[in-house]
């Protein structure tokens, strides 16, 4: 680093100086960038409004200085998705530490934290509001497995959680427990969780349980659902096991 400009004093603090942690800073705009094609493409599909979800990528562990904890990139908090630029998306590290001088993080930073802690395999998280899967949330209902595209991309059904308030440590837990063997749940009176390997998978698991539950709730209407047996369906929840799977399983 070149000479400093000023004089460092007490009130100065590295948290509020833009630097890099990442060996290539230019990676920088590459991780806010996914995040936020990400919040275009579900802002588009209809699964958010202003001040609604979050999105967030993790950093490579190759892109990370030597010994340098874990870090993500995440939307801001009161995030207009219609209006979202890439320098919004805000850089902090697995203790919660701002590493860039942009906006403030997402209030459920926590939710996002605590998975990809407990999950190694996560690098992108999407969290929606959306009207569809939220009715099954208000309903503490689940999605069951009712299209064969489900057991591919989800794995099975999508589990409802049990209730957390948004931004607390709960959350997470309940959440991981809901999800269970694959990579997406209902939050209980919230709305949808999902956490893939890639941004990709996670638009695509994100859009696909909206569109099954208006699917759900439609047929519910007329008075019959048939539910798939997830055991005719091996070969495709297999493929999802091998590879989109975030369990170690
Ligand atoms: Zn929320």
């Amino acid at each position: 680093m070149q000479n400093l400009p000023f004089k460092l004093n007490k009130k100065f603090s590295f948290s509020s100086f833009k630097f890099s942690s990442l060996k290539n800073p230019k990676k920088i705009q590459e991780y806010q960038n996914r995040v936020w094609d990400v919040c275009k493409q579900i802002y588009k599909g209809g699964l958010v409004e202003f001040g609604e979800g979050n999105v967030s990528h993790r950093v490579f562990k190759e892109d990370l200085e030597k010994n340098s904890i874990e870090q993500i990139f995440i939307t801001p908090t009161h995030n207009d998705y219609s209006t979202i630029q890439q320098n919004d998306i805000v850089h902090v590290d697995f203790n919660g530490k701002l590493l860039s001088d942009s906006r403030k993080p997402s209030s459920e930073l926590p939710l996002h934290l605590g998975i990809y802690k407990s999950r190694p395999k996560v690098n992108c998280i999407i969290h929606t509001h959306s009207p569809f899967a939220s009715m099954l949330a208000v309903s503490g209902m689940d999605l069951p497995c009712i299209i064969e595209e489900m057991a591919l991309f989800l794995g099975s059904g999508v589990k409802c959680s049990k209730f957390a308030s948004a931004g607390s440590t709960e959350l997470p837990k309940e959440a991981l427990k809901a999800m269970g063997n694959i990579n997406s749940c209902i939050l209980k009176n919230h709305g949808v969780l999902v956490a893939y390997k890639d941004t990709k998978y996670a638009v695509k698991a994100a859009l696909l349980i909206e569109k099954m539950s208006k699917i759900y709730i439609g047929a519910k209407q007329l008075g019959k659902v048939d539910i798939l047996d997830l055991s005719q369906l091996k070969s495709l929840t297999q493929l999802f096991y091998d590879s989109i799977s975030t369990t170690n399983n």
